[in-house]
């Protein structure tokens, strides 16, 4: 028998490995269901572990050890002038960081009994696919689970090949420091990236086509960042859209409405992410891509095909990794015949930049334009006792609730810490908490947590 005439008979397969993909396989094994991941990097992480949230995370971390000690010179600590090596910054992030997580994920998956097959997943039928690539082999499945994520978009109309044009996969591999970096878009990547070369010495000019940083988030979270923005990058250009990117003398000179031509070191393009979706056979399924690629999935994970779930970015937004993990964990539980569903009312965001921007459920706008009544409270950081011990007093928690009831109904934050702050927000909008539960519940002094208690306290007044 040749390795390609192998046939895997399985409970459930499961198509790529990233969170959405491993937390689907976890749950499937832990409910007694025989199954294995097939990923074409033959590893668990995915675009989260290797490509985005943990490699960007890091890194954005050394840009806030650098702003500290900027800040400190305020208080009389002066450690003087930063000095960089790149190398040992790689190695950290990719060995100390990156690969301390691949291993436990890999060591995860052994203790559950979840294989992980290498190769390029094809399905050819309803309850089978093909694995293509070193470890060739068919896998007959009573479920598969398709959690293939998505790719970064390209932007749309610039055709140019060329290695100083990054993606954030490429930006986040630090090939050097540019003296100047462009950076197109000016939403998560965008932003948490172009903080991250800023901090390392970078001159960063931003452009962004809309009116505004992070298009759709609440613009009371926004501003702070937007101020701290301007600051730190060279110049932040909105209502721009670059028109053309050419190679000359290696720099890539970009043209663009209305500023005319300038030249960079290295571009960063952020305009986006795309699913992940065609090219593995889902014409030979009954699985439908719909508005942008993304796959047609239920609240249980549900595709139009009854043996295949989707879960994750190739689903559609927001894609976040969090949303992924609860998707796969669903999935799971509703192949082994349990009433789950993703019925969550709250999926936090957050942008790691410095203050970080956090937001879950209903904001302001929204509830405006649907015409829903409801009561929002602002407090202010320059009155936390907290932020003046840290030097931050530019954050903001916002809190709408229930005109009528004072239930929760969506939570914002920008600050310091504002991403682990959203937790307490995302629990009172998920439990239907009330305003007066925040008001009550003792949060310790002095935190940052206990502007959310302050907040809560001037929606009963
Ligand atoms: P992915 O993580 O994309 O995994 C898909 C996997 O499927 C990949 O391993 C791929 O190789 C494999 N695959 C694809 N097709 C096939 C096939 N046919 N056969 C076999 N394997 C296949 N989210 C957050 O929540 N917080 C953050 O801080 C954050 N930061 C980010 C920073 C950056 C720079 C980027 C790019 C993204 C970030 N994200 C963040 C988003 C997060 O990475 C994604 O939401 C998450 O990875 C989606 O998980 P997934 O399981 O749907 O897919
Ligand atoms: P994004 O959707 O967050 O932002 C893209 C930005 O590019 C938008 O502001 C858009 O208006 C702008 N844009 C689009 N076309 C443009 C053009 N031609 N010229 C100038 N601006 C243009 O996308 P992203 O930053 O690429 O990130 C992709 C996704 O990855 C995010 O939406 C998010 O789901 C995920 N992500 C999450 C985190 C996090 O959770 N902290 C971090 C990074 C990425």
């Amino acid at each position: 028998m040749v390795m390609g005439d192998l046939v895997n008979e399985v409970d459930v397969a499961v198509v790529g490995g990233g969170p959405g993909g491993y937390s689907a396989a976890f749950r499937c094994a832990e409910l007694g269901l025989e199954t294995v991941v097939v990923d074409a990097g033959k590893r668990l992480g995915g675009a989260c572990l290797y490509e985005g949230c943990i490699p960007s995370k890091a890194l954005l971390h050394v840009a806030a050890v650098m702003h500290e000690v900027e800040r400190a010179k305020e208080f009389g600590l002066d450690y003087g002038d930063p000095r960089l090596s790149l190398d040992p910054l790689r190695k950290w992030k990719s060995e100390r960081v990156v690969g301390k997580l691949a291993r436990g994920l890999a060591a995860v998956a052994k203790s559950k009994g979840v294989e992980v097959i290498g190769g390029r997943a094809v399905f050819e039928d309803s309850r089978s696919l093909r694995v293509e690539g070193d470890e060739p082999q068919k896998v007959r499945f009573k479920h598969a689970v398709i959690a293939t994520g998505s790719l970064p978009s390209p932007l749309p109309g610039v055709a140019i090949h060329s290695d100083r044009l990054m993606d954030s996969t490429a930006a986040l591999e630090l090939p050097d420091v540019p003296e100047n970096l462009l950076v197109i878009g000016g939403g998560y990547i965008g932003l948490e990236l172009g903080t991250v070369y800023a901090a390392l010495g970078s001159r960063v000019t931003l452009v962004e086509m809309t009116d505004g940083l992070l298009p759709g988030v609440d613009r009371d979270l926004v501003q702070p960042l937007a101020r701290r923005v301007e600051k730190l990058f060279a110049a932040v250009h909105l209502k721009t859209r670059v028109t053309s990117l050419r190679e000359a003398a290696g720099r890539v000179e970009a043209q663009w409405e209305g500023v005319g031509a300038q030249s960079f070191d290295r571009v960063l393009v952020a305009v986006g992410r795309q699913a992940q979706s065609a090219g593995f056979g889902l014409e030979n399924t009954r699985v439908k891509a719909g508005e942008r690629g993304f796959i047609q999935a239920d609240e249980r994970g549900r595709t139009g095909d009854p043996h295949i779930y989707a879960v994750g970015d190739v689903t559609g937004e927001p894609m976040l990794a969090h949303r992924a993990m609860r998707q796969g964990k669903v999935v799971g539980e509703v192949i082994a015949g349990r009433p789950s569903a993703f019925d969550n009312a709250a999926v936090p965001a957050v942008v790691f930049t410095d203050p970080e921007v956090a937001w879950c459920g209903l904001m302001e706008a929204e509830a405006q334009r649907a015409g829903r009544a409801v009561k929002v409270a602002k407090f202010q950081w320059a009155a936390s006792g907290r932020a003046a011990t840290l030097g931050r007093s530019d954050g903001v928690t916002k809190l709408v609730a229930d005109a009528e009831t004072g239930r929760i109904l969506g939570v914002g934050l920008v600050g310091p810490g504002a991403g682990e702050l959203i937790a307490e927000g995302a629990l009172a909008v998920e439990t239907a908490a009330l305003a007066e539960d925040l008001a009550v519940t003792i949060h310790a002094h002095p935190t940052l947590s206990e502007s959310l208690m302050e907040a809560a306290e001037s929606l009963l007044h």
